[in-house]
């Protein structure tokens, strides 16, 4: 009779495969070795194996070069990020003319677009576009106001 004497079940023993660096116990190492390569891909340009199901996955962030629409940004997909939002061709719409620019040339666009001087219709103050919002709302209703009551002052406006 040959008892175990301390009754308990020995730890199984593993080993690492060569193919897929996975610890896989001993008594599965003939199946294992027989599915393993079946299952894995080798990638050759990270030169690493890799499991089957996460082939297009890998291939998609690894391997893939993601371009901007924009402009000639081209990357591997992973390392794109939110280039998006900070290409210095995406388009902004210029809030004094309504007119559409790529941010590269908007900011030089804006400094001359915005310091162009109108006329406000409603108080006769002739300011620049930058002006208007900031005139709109604390400005402009106190001015005429102010040209009720004094009417003669805007006959020097000019
Ligand atoms: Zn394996
Ligand atoms: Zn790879
Ligand atoms: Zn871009
Ligand atoms: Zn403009
Ligand atoms: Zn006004």
């Amino acid at each position: 009779m040959n008892q175990n004497e301390h009754g308990k079940v020995e730890e199984e023993k593993t080993y690492i495969c060569e193919v897929c660096k996975g610890k896989i116990p001993m008594s599965k190492k003939f199946m294992h070795d027989l599915t393993c390569e079946k299952n894995t891909y080798y990638c050759t340009k990270c030169k690493e194996r890799l499991p089957k199901s996460l082939k297009a996955e890998h291939e998609g962030k690894m391997h893939f070069l993601k371009k901007c629409k924009l402009c000639p940004y081209k990357v591997l997909a992973y390392q794109y990020g939110d280039h998006d939002e900070i290409c210095p061709n995406r388009l902004i719409k210029c809030p004094y003319c309504d007119v559409i620019f790529k941010v590269c040339e908007f900011t030089i666009h804006a400094d001359y677009c915005g310091s162009k001087t109108y006329k406000c219709e409603k108080c006769l103050l002739t300011l620049t576009k930058r002006e208007k919002e900031f005139h709109d709302s604390h400005i402009c209703s106190t001015t005429q106001a102010y040209l009720n009551e004094y009417p003669e002052i805007g006959k020097y406006q000019e």
